[in-house]
């Protein structure tokens, strides 16, 4: 990921036309995170304890149940990141709905992975017919998005499993619809909730209707 001038991710390279745009976070939205990654886990000889909404603290080593430091749980996530594309398998009906709502809107993937492995997501997104533009970065999401829309006024949409995020978004473009998705991993179960007036999609069909009405005139 090429860094812009300053420390401010340049977002340049992703172009966006003259349509409604439509962004979407990867983890738990796209491709799923919380199910493999514990599967990960299991297979190195470790184990996610669901005691709180924290990776940090609640990974136990399955032998001697001794937690993980900070440290080892970077190494963790790093090292499922790396091999990410043998364990993250498309969330049900994303490929077939993205496709669908990029007849009438861009579509551009925004992941709060670490960038050092995009090249691993890109390829993993591609060989899923997820071929849109991907920015890897652990930004803040609001400012981002603002940066990318520049001053298009066209429907926008944000969609993300972690309030943070949708807060964030709903900070810099107000003016934005926002969805929560998220699945009911018992890590997800203990997040901190969206703002009520953020609407909650079921799945991807529920989320092309949400979108599809927001586009409609007002
Ligand atoms: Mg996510």
């Amino acid at each position: 990921m090429a860094r812009g001038t300053g420390d401010i991710l340049d977002v340049s390279h992703v172009v966006v036309s003259d349509r409604p745009l439509v962004v979407c976070d990867v983890d738990d939205v796209v491709l799923h995170f919380a199910a493999p990654f514990q599967e990960f886990l299991l297979a190195q000889g470790h184990e996610f304890l669901p005691r709180s909404f924290n990776l940090m603290g609640n990974i136990v080593a399955s032998d001697t149940r001794l937690e993980v430091d900070i440290a080892g749980v970077y190494r963790l996530i790093g090292a499922f990141f790396e091999a990410q594309e043998s364990w993250q398998l498309p969330i049900e009906e994303v490929v077939q709905t993205l496709e669908a709502l990029s007849a009438d809107a861009d579509v551009v993937f925004l992941t709060a992975m670490p960038p050092l492995y995009s090249q691993q997501r890109r390829r993993l997104l591609d060989r899923l017919g997820l071929a849109f533009p991907l920015i890897a970065s652990e930004e803040p999401k609001g400012p981002m998005m603002r940066r990318l829309n520049a001053e298009r006024i066209f429907p926008t949409t944000f969609i993300d499993d972690m309030a943070h995020n949708l807060h964030s978004v709903r900070t810099h473009m107000p003016d934005s619809l926002l969805i929560h998705m998220m699945p009911d991993s018992a890590l997800h179960l203990m997040a901190p909730k969206p703002q009520d007036d953020i609407v909650r999609a079921r799945d991807w069909r529920h989320a092309e209707e949400l979108i599809r009405a927001h586009w409609l005139p007002r």
